[in-house]
């Protein structure tokens, strides 16, 4: 199926939709972080907003609370909802990583059980994968699921879960099997964070809020019925939910083509004519996140036509964290000491939000798997080179 380069009336009518939904919706004054408790459930307001709107995610089948809009029509959305300067999605981890999982692997209870709260904001998802042993080789964990009768009971350590100080639910991956060889024997298991023998710590980060937090788990228990997929399966599941985090959900392109137009905006604010390695930076990062949302666009089209991501979400992933952090260091380069400004200071007005921006885009190479092991995968399924001794 080729890549169309322009949108058929229909799309154009989605897009105008969108847009003047957007302009009569989104809050004027800026939300707090999305990392502190009143900024949280800011964010969960907002969440609810969009979901009155129909608007909570337009891909999903309309029993699910979505719109049955395709995938094309999901990037414009997104184009239209950065270009609005929409609040950042709270519940990124549950629409974008566990309902597309959920879609593949869950029951008809699962589905309807999860789904709608979901798009409706009423249930804010976390991710529990990593341990304190266990990041890049996540196959390491620890953390056990033993049956009894028709429960689990769980026990074990997980850390830097993204949101999960505030958030009410998360996806784990546990230890059915101890036995088993390191990827097999493990369970996809969801469970809620308010919840007996579940205790959820923040960690507070530089700025001071917690955007994460450590979940111990001391003999929860929760029902066999919130394993997605079979016992043992876990792995799999997993790496299909990292598919999506890595190759299309998470990061859409719009994100960067927006900050690329503010790069530039930013560029002609500046002056900053007279400094052609500059210039280059600033043409450079426009290229690339052009060069992205083109590439998108033709992954969306090929997955419409029924194929499947596969390895190359590790290059995709790639692309994305690197262009992010090439575009903040480019408009920290503009600003110099001004970056350290807040909007508040007399001098600090275009300075707004790229210095946090940039220590976010810092993490982009380390989260959804380092940039290393990406490049391990890649040398392994891509180029097929031989493993070092
Ligand atoms: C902003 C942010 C949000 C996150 N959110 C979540 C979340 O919501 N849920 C969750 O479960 N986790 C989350 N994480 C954790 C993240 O998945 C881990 O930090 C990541 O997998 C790396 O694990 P680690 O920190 O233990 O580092 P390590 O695995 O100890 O790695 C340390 C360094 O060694 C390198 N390295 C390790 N092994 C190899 C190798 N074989 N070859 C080459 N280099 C190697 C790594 O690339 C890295 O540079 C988040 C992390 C960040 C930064």
């Amino acid at each position: 199926m080729a890549l169309q380069l322009h949108f058929t009336p229909a799309q154009q009518r989605f897009r105008a939709e969108v847009r003047a939904w957007m302009s009569a919706h989104v809050p004027r004054v800026p939300l707090q972080t999305l990392e502190s408790a009143r900024g949280f459930a800011q964010h969960r307001e907002w969440e609810r907003t969009l979901a009155a709107g129909n608007w909570g995610m337009v891909t999903w089948p309309k029993e699910y609370g979505g719109r049955g809009a395709n995938l094309i029509e999901w990037l414009i959305f997104e184009e239209e909802y950065y270009r609005a300067n929409a609040p950042l999605r709270v519940n990124q981890n549950g629409l974008f990583l566990l309902g597309p999982t959920l879609m593949e692997f869950g029951t008809a209870a699962q589905k309807a059980r999860f789904l709608p709260k979901m798009a409706a904001g009423e249930e804010i998802w976390a991710q529990a994968w990593s341990e304190p042993q266990a990041g890049s080789d996540l196959a390491a964990l620890r953390a056990t699921a033993v049956r009894e009768a028709e429960s689990y009971v769980l026990r074990g350590h997980k850390i830097w879960s993204s949101r999960a100080a505030f958030a009410d639910w998360c996806f784990g991956i546990f230890r059915t099997e101890p036995r088993a060889e390191r990827h097999r024997g493990l369970s996809f298991i969801l469970v809620p964070l308010r919840h007996p023998g579940v205790t959820v710590r923040g960690i507070r980060q530089i700025h001071g809020e917690p955007g994460f937090a450590e979940i111990f788990f001391e003999d929860a228990r929760v029902p066999v019925a919130n394993r997605l997929g079979e016992e043992g399966e876990g792995w799999h599941i997993a790496m299909t939910t990292a598919g999506f985090e890595r190759g299309l959900m998470l990061r859409s392109p719009a994100r960067f083509q927006v900050a690329a137009q503010r790069l530039i905006a930013l560029w002609r604010a500046h002056r900053a004519e007279a400094d052609p390695a500059l210039a280059s930076h600033v043409a450079q990062a426009w290229m690339d996140a052009r060069a992205y949302a083109l590439n998108t666009y033709w992954t969306a089209t090929r997955l419409m036509a029924g194929d499947s991501i596969g390895v190359e979400a590790s290059l995709n992933k790639i692309f994305w964290s690197e262009l992010d952090l090439h575009l903040h260091r480019a408009a920290m380069s503009l600003l110099g000491a001004r970056a350290e400004l807040r909007a508040a200071a007399a001098d600090g007005v275009d300075s707004d939000g790229w210095l946090e921006g940039f220590m976010f885009a810092l993490a982009g190479p380390i989260y959804a798997g380092t940039n290393e092991i990406q490049r391990n995968i890649i040398a392994d399924r891509v180029l097929k080179l031989p493993r070092g001794a």
